[in-house]
This record gives structure tokens, sequence and C-alpha cells, in this order.
């Protein structure tokens, strides 16, 4: 496996990297990597001849300083959990390879974004926009979406589904691929904010799906989730191209966790 510690040799060496006509499978992440991420990676490599994989961990995505700081940043683990996917390639950027502008050029959505999670964290999607057509860009080595394609989690739907409209709108060349969340045996979606958790909390964390999938209804799913000890953010029903989907978001204790399932 290939590390690259800043961008330099992947520009000077993108091109020849593969040959013509090889399928390219990138997966963009903040590291902190468990078993959600391990699935996009094993799907990347089940589906293409090589895999790319980006560690960042993007402050402009993060409206409060003290969650960027509490991010866990486990390199070495991260590194074995990529060698055992078959990662062939680790990106490691700094933030002057992704931010030479000092984040004065960016990506505005003006709907989908302002909702749900860009509702109650201003600024979070144009940061996750900003930076992921960045790492697209600079990952790019065909024109042919064919060639190319990058792998996105449910767990995050709005993001997917911000990220798929980014594509479409600014055709970029890439095929983006959408995999289902993976969770605990007990239904909490996977994410490196659990480990946050007091284990009184991860007691009742569950809680969260199971009351997404059951509640006949979303004021029903408040009143249970509150009854539960949940302080909830959102609790909202909306339609997409791809079906109608349920989203939370709830905080336990100081942990926001969110999660979303098709209905
Ligand atoms: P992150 O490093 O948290 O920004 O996530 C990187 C990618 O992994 C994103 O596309 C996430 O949606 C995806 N991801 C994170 N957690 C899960 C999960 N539990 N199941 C599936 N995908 C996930």
């Amino acid at each position: 496996m290939i590390i690259d510690r800043g961008l330099q040799t992947w520009q000077r060496e993108k091109l020849s990297w593969l040959a013509p006509g090889a399928r390219l499978g990138f997966v963009p992440t903040m590291g902190a990597l468990h078993e959600g991420h391990a699935t996009l990676l094993r799907r990347a490599r089940q589906e293409n001849d090589a895999v790319l994989l980006s560690i960042f961990v993007n402050p402009t995505q993060f409206n409060d300083p003290r969650d960027l700081e509490l991010y866990p940043r486990p390199i070495e683990k991260d590194l074995q959990i990529a060698r055992e996917c078959g990662v062939d390639r680790v990106w490691l950027p700094e933030y002057q390879d992704l931010y030479p502008d000092e984040f004065h050029y960016r990506v505005d959505e003006s709907f989908l974004s302002t909702q749900l999670c860009g509702r109650t964290r201003p600024g979070h999607f144009t940061g996750v926009l900003s930076v992921v057509l960045k790492l697209l860009g600079l990952a790019q080595i065909s024109a042919d979406p064919e060639l190319q394609r990058a792998y996105f989690g449910e767990k995050d739907f709005q993001q997917l589904e911000l990220i798929r409209g980014m594509v479409r709108a600014f055709a970029l060349p890439w095929e983006i691929r959408p995999m289902p969340t993976v969770r605990e045996p007990d239904g909490l979606a996977l994410s490196s904010r659990n480990l946050r958790l007091s284990p009184a909390a991860r007691a009742v964390a569950p809680r969260l799906y199971q009351v997404l999938r059951s509640a006949t209804n979303l004021d029903r799913a408040r009143a249970e989730l509150e009854a539960a000890g949940f302080r909830v953010d959102y609790l909202e029903e909306h339609s997409f191209a791809s079906g109608r989907r349920r989203f939370v978001a709830a905080f336990l204790e100081e942990v926001r966790l969110i999660d979303n399932v098709e209905i």
C-alpha cells in the first residue's frame, strides 16, 4: 500500500499509476475508520481495479471548534484497516494541499443544504461540498465517469444527496456509489462519535434507530425519543428521487447522533 503524505507525489504519478482503461474506486473519509468505512473500502475493492482512500479531517465543515478538537485521529489503526481492506493507495493531504485559497472559494448550495443538518449546523455543507469538489478534482485520473467511482454512505444521506447533486450540477466525471448504513447488532449506526457516549448513553442510543423505524408518525417518534432521554434536534420526512426517508438528529448527553431510514 502506497502512502502519500501531502499530494505532490500523487500529482506527479497519478496519470501513469494505472493501466489505460483501469477503474478507480475512491473513498474519501476523515479517518477514525470503523466497519462502516471498511464496508465502503471492500465494496470499492470488489468493483474496481484500484482503490484510493483519503483521510483528511476537514476543518471547514466543523461549526463547533470543540468538535474538531475532539475528532479522533488514530492514524496507525486507520492504515492497518486500509491494508486489511485491500486499499492500494492512501492520501494524507495537509490543509495547504486542499486550501491554497484559504477557503476563499466555496461551493454554495442554496436549497437542501439549508434543511435538516444544515439548519443547526450553518456552513457545514459548504465545507463538505467544497472539500469533496477539491478531492474529486485531485483524485481524477480520467474524464470517463465509468472509470471513476466515489463511495459515500447513506448514514449521511443528506450529504450523499448533496454530493450527487453537485456532481450533476457541475458535470463532474464521477459515478457516485451509495452504500447502506452499517449498524451495530443492536441497530445503532456506526459512527466515530459513538465512542464519546457514556455506558449509560450507549445503552439508550439504539432506541434512535428503533423509534425511527417503528413509530407510526413523527409526533409519536418525538415523544418516544424524549421519554428515552434524547434531546431532539430535528425529526422530519423528506422525498427524494430514490424514495421517501425519515431523518433524525438528537443529542444524548452532549453527543449528537444522526440517523435516517427509508419509509
Ligand atoms: P466520515 O469519515 O465520517 O466523513 O465518513 C466517510 C464516509 O463513510 C462517508 O461517506 C460516510 O457516509 C461513510 N460512513 C460513515 N459511517 C458509516 C456507516 N455507519 N455506514 C455506512 N457508511 C458510513
